[in-house]
C-alpha cells in the first residue's frame, strides 16, 4: 500500500446539479481525504492544454466547449492508493458501461458530461496537481 495523492475534477454538470457534496461523501466514506480544493471556470486556453492529449480526437472541441460551459470543483485527493481508489469510485468514461454504484452511473449524464474527471496514474496526478495548486496551497493531513 502506497499514501498517494490524485486531482479530482467535478465537471460543469456537477456543479450546475449541486452534486458537489455527494460526491465529497463518497470520497470521504472510500477513504479518500480532500486535502486542497478551489472552484474556478476553465478558459478555453486550460481546457485544451489540460486534455491536450486528446487534441487529435472527434470529440476534442466538444470536450473543450462542455468543461467551460461553467465553473468546475477541483480537489487534491489524499489516502491509500489514491489514484486507482478515485478511478474505482468514478467508474468507466461511458456512464452506462459504469458499474453500478459508481459516480458516473449514478449521477453521469453521457460519454462526454459524466460529472467527474480523475487522475490515471501517479504521473499524470503529479502533473495535474501542479496545473491547479502550488505547494502551499496542498495540505497534509496524514503522518507521514
Ligand atoms: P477523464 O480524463 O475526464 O477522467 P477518462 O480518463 O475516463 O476521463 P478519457 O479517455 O481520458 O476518459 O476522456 C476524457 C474525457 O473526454 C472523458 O471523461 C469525456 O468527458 C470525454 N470523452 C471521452 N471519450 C469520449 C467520446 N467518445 N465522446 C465524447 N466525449 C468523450
Ligand atoms: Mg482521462
Amino acid at each position: 500500500m502506497s499514501l498517494e495523492r490524485t486531482l479530482s475534477i467535478i465537471k460543469p454538470d456537477g456543479v450546475a446539479r449541486d452534486r458537489i457534496g455527494s460526491v465529497y461523501d463518497r470520497f470521504e466514506r472510500a477513504g479518500l481525504r480532500i486535502v486542497a480544493a478551489r472552484m474556478l471556470e476553465l478558459s478555453r486556453a486550460q481546457a485544451e492544454s489540460f486534455y491536450a492529449v486528446h487534441q487529435k480526437r472527434p470529440f476534442f472541441q466538444s470536450l473543450v466547449a462542455y468543461m467551460t460551459s461553467g465553473p468546475v470543483m477541483v480537489q487534491v485527493l489524499e489516502g491509500e492508493e489514491a489514484v486507482q481508489k478515485n478511478r474505482d469510485l468514478m467508474g468507466a468514461t461511458d456512464p452506462a458501461k459504469a458499474a453500478p454504484g459508481t459516480l458516473r452511473r449514478d449521477w453521469g449524464e453521457s460519454i462526454e458530461r459524466n460529472l467527474v474527471h480523475g487522475s490515471d496514474s501517479p504521473a499524470n496526478a503529479l502533473c495535474e496537481i501542479a496545473f491547479f495548486f502550488g505547494e502551499i496551497d496542498v495540505f497534509s493531513r496524514t503522518p507521514r
